[in-house]
């Protein structure tokens, strides 16, 4: 079967040249980065040119960069890693990724208060309402850069200003927007930011930390000397360096990339709204190119999801089913979308490989979808 592939919210395809990056490391330039002998001199070289790379893509110095096994380790080492004192607190949005909602849950298990921030109906964190939240006591605040079901891009730099103001660290996780949209960690002002590969067409399973020099935070996994020290455990390399190429292609690409999903996502909309889908867009104005989550009157995302994957067409949903009830996302409650909508919830993601027929094929099969499931016409 064809496939058509529009859930890049979720992973995306391995970039070509990044793969062929990789592949040396792999099979050639094999030696383990921290040994001292001649063979291992090109991983080390790599290693730290990777560095520089991703350090320069994200405005940061390389020192600042701690590769880690993806975006859900990022965020983890975090919070976790974040030197909470005793009755210190932390402050989250309602709407963050299970890898900081989990993390923040088991600090929660040890003691610690965990505030919650409400978001508004486009998903968005107020800094005013983080200014009546935060306490004395908050030593960390952490809210994404941009939400992965409705796409919002959240107003980080003032919310980190805000944190500033009351001597509390700021983290961000940025898995959705590095790669996607400009990332600069001294414009924003964080103290940490999460990253994943896999979300700008590298391989999966690797990201990084960016921790500003001289941020409080503990080493997260011990062992050997690796990461500065902080993060133990023999560099993959091959990973590593495909991640870089990855990261600097879609930076060079993302006006150009942009351009061209804003199209295709235009072309979506309009062939809906004509198809006579009664549907409402979630999300603020500012989200991240090619993220559509759309609510649709009176349907059923799961079941929408399954239909269109027997047609090869791959989609995200913002409810799941269980065998009795529908659960709606913790996203889709947050942002408070009508009832009758919030069980038609889905979310397609386009990304640099689709393209508008694409486009206009999903459109017709989800109006074609509802009209057998339904009574649409
Ligand atoms: N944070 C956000 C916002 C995400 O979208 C994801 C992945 O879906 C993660 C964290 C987890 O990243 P990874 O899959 O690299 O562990």
């Amino acid at each position: 079967m064809e496939y058509i592939y529009a859930d890049n919210a979720a992973t995306t395809k391995l970039d070509l040249d990044a793969f062929e990056a990789m592949k040396p490391y792999l099979l050639e330039e094999y030696g383990n980065a921290s040994q001292p002998y001649a063979f291992s001199r090109s991983a080390k070289k790599a290693l730290r040119e990777a560095r520089i790379t991703v350090a320069e893509c994200i405005g940061a110095l390389p020192e600042e960069i701690y590769f880690t096994s993806g975006g859900t380790e990022s965020d983890n080492w975090a919070i976790k890693g974040a030197l909470i004192n005793d009755g210190g607190n932390i402050v989250t949005s309602q709407i963050e990724h299970h890898a900081v909602l989990r993390a923040c849950a088991a600090l929660e298990r040890f003691g610690h208060q965990v505030i919650y921030i409400p978001v508004d109906s486009a998903g968005i964190v107020h800094p005013k309402l983080l200014q009546q939240l935060i306490t004395d006591n908050t030593q960390l605040i952490s809210v994404m850069m941009a939400n992965n079901e409705i796409g919002t891009i959240e107003p980080i730099a003032e919310l980190a200003k805000v944190a500033h103001n009351y001597g509390s660290m700021f983290h961000t996780d940025a898995v959705q927007a590095v790669g996607h949209i400009p990332v600069d960690v001294k414009v924003l002002d964080v103290d940490m930011l999460s990253a994943s590969a896999h979300k700008f067409n590298g391989p999966k399973g690797i990201g990084f930390l960016y921790i500003k020099k001289g941020t409080d935070i503990r080493s997260y996994i011990d062992g050997g000397a690796q990461e500065f020290g902080m993060r133990a455990g023999t560099e993959n390399v091959a990973f590593i360096v495909a991640m870089a190429v990855a990261l600097k292609k879609n930076c060079v690409q993302m006006q150009r990339t942009e351009a061209r999903i804003l199209q295709i996502e235009q072309t979506f909309l309009s062939a809906l709204t004509e198809l006579g889908v009664p549907f409402i867009r979630n999300g603020a104005g500012n989200r991240i190119p090619g993220n559509i989550s759309i609510s649709i009157r009176n349907a059923n995302g799961e079941m929408l999801l399954h239909r269109l994957d027997l047609k090869g067409i791959c989609i995200s949903t913002g409810s799941a089913c269980d065998s009795k009830h529908t659960q709606i996302s913790h996203v889709i409650k947050a942002i408070a979308v009508p009832e009758e909508y919030a069980e038609g919830t889905v979310r397609i993601s386009f990304g640099r490989d689709n393209n508008i027929d694409e486009a206009l094929k999903i459109a017709k099969m989800i109006k074609e979808i509802l009209k057998i499931s339904s009574n649409y016409n």
